[in-house]
């Protein structure tokens, strides 16, 4: 019970997001990021289709190690 849990997790307003879609121009992987600056908040696994929320996008691919391509979406993007 020591550990602390995000302040922000239930009723309050998620902290601005940055959408991208990152596809891997090697082995051809493909992963949708959310990169936040507040609190990393993901309580399950993302379905396949959606996206991961982290706080720094990586710069390679985790399957291969390329560097991959990076689009970043307009906010508003998601809904
Ligand atoms: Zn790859």
């Amino acid at each position: 019970m020591a550990i602390g849990l995000p302040g922000n997790i239930w009723g309050r307003r998620k902290p601005p997001v940055e959408f991208y879609l990152c596809e891997c121009p090697k082995c051809g992987f493909s992963q949708d990021y959310e990169v936040t600056s507040g609190e990393v908040i993901q309580i399950e696994p993302p379905a396949p289709d959606d996206p991961i929320t982290v706080l720094q996008l990586p710069e390679k691919c985790p399957k291969c190690g390329a560097k991959w391509r990076k689009r970043k979406m307009p906010s508003g993007f998601i809904q």
